[in-house]
């Protein structure tokens, strides 16, 4: 299976980062090593002493696709789950600076976190999927599908024009501001309305 992650999707988070707003989505990838599951602890790497907390909604594909118009991606996705696309925020900076690819910075082992379940998206409706990631009982992230610059068909589309979809893969559709470092000690929490979809510790 494939992880594709989604950088720069919100407009307050391409902000406080000071990056340029893109006129298409920004594409990464990690390997299936990065998964991070049933709510297991983050242990901290030691190679950064900066490691950023992403909460990010994440599709799940269902079928194989190639080339999808964005007005059949519909029938490509149906359940949505949460994850958080943990960055070393201090090498993902000289890693930018220099022009070299980011994955030693976000795609590292446990750098993935997901949810084990997903939840239906035909429960939603069309109402916005509203999310929020609490740390040690404190909201320090909350976000809602409407401010996605790039909407869940747009990134389906986009993605498979250069990849092609399998049963599966992931997308982690971005974060919404309030990025920050986590440390030891640290539980995370994170909702989609009031599901709570994972809940660990950071050691
Ligand atoms: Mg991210």
């Amino acid at each position: 299976m494939k992880i594709f992650c989604i950088g720069r999707n919100y407009v307050e988070h391409i902000e406080e980062l000071k990056n340029e707003r893109p006129d298409e989505p920004v594409v990464f990838m990690k390997p299936d090593s990065a998964l991070l599951r049933k709510n297991k602890p983050f242990y901290i790497p030691s190679f950064s002493s900066e490691f950023h907390h992403e909460i990010e909604l994440v599709l799940k594909i269902d079928s194989v696709g190639k080339n999808i118009s964005k007005r059949f991606a519909p029938r490509y996705y149906s359940s949505i789950g949460l994850g958080i696309d943990f960055t070393a925020r201090d090498l993902q900076e000289k890693l930018k600076q220099k022009g070299l690819p980011w994955e030693k910075a976000k795609a590292f082992d446990n750098s993935a976190v997901i949810s084990e379940r997903f939840l239906p998206l035909s429960d939603f409706g069309s109402d916005p999927l509203l999310f929020r990631l609490d740390i040690n009982g404190e909201t320090r992230q909350t976000g809602s599908s409407l401010q996605m610059i790039f909407s869940f068909d747009e990134l389906v589309s986009h993605i498979s024009k250069y990849f092609t979809l399998k049963t599966g893969d992931l997308i982690y559709t971005g974060t919404p501001a309030g990025v920050g470092p986590v440390k030891i000690g640290d539980r995370l929490q994170g909702y989609i309305g009031e599901e709570k979809l994972f809940d660990f510790l950071v050691k």
